[in-house]
This record gives C-alpha cells, structure tokens and sequence, in this order.
C-alpha cells in the first residue's frame, strides 16, 4: 500500500458551477465555489439572490412571509 492519493475516484462536477471538482475543494471545483455554497446555507433557506431559483414545495424550504415582520 502506498501513502499516494487514490486517483481512480472520478471527478464529480462541482454542484455549484458544474464544471469538474478538484481534490484540494471537492466536491466544488474551487474555494470560491465552496464559499458560494457556503454562503447558501448561511443565508437561510438555500437562496441565491442573484439567479431565479426554483425550489419544490415538497420540501417545504421556502416560505414566503413577506409582510410578516418580528
Ligand atoms: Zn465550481
């Protein structure tokens, strides 16, 4: 057995922009990718404000509550 990174594994495209993951940030292609999904989940509900995203109701993620202040 050898210490070496199994290099077999195929490359999945990253999630973010689809375009193939490196090893040092998979599964994203780069650190910028990972910190966009980084910054999905801190913002809540898997948003991203600057493209139209469709989410299933089924998962019953968004909700709109838009005049709903606290
Ligand atoms: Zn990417």
């Amino acid at each position: 057995m050898t210490a070496e990174i199994i290099k077999l594994k195929p490359t999945r495209p990253c999630p973010i922009c689809g375009k193939p993951s490196s090893q040092q940030h998979h599964p994203f292609c780069s650190g910028r990718c990972q910190d966009i999904d980084l910054n999905r989940w801190l913002s809540g509900s898997y948003v991203i404000p600057a493209e139209p995203v469709e989410v299933d109701e089924e998962d019953g993620v968004v909700t709109r509550d838009d005049g709903d202040e606290e």
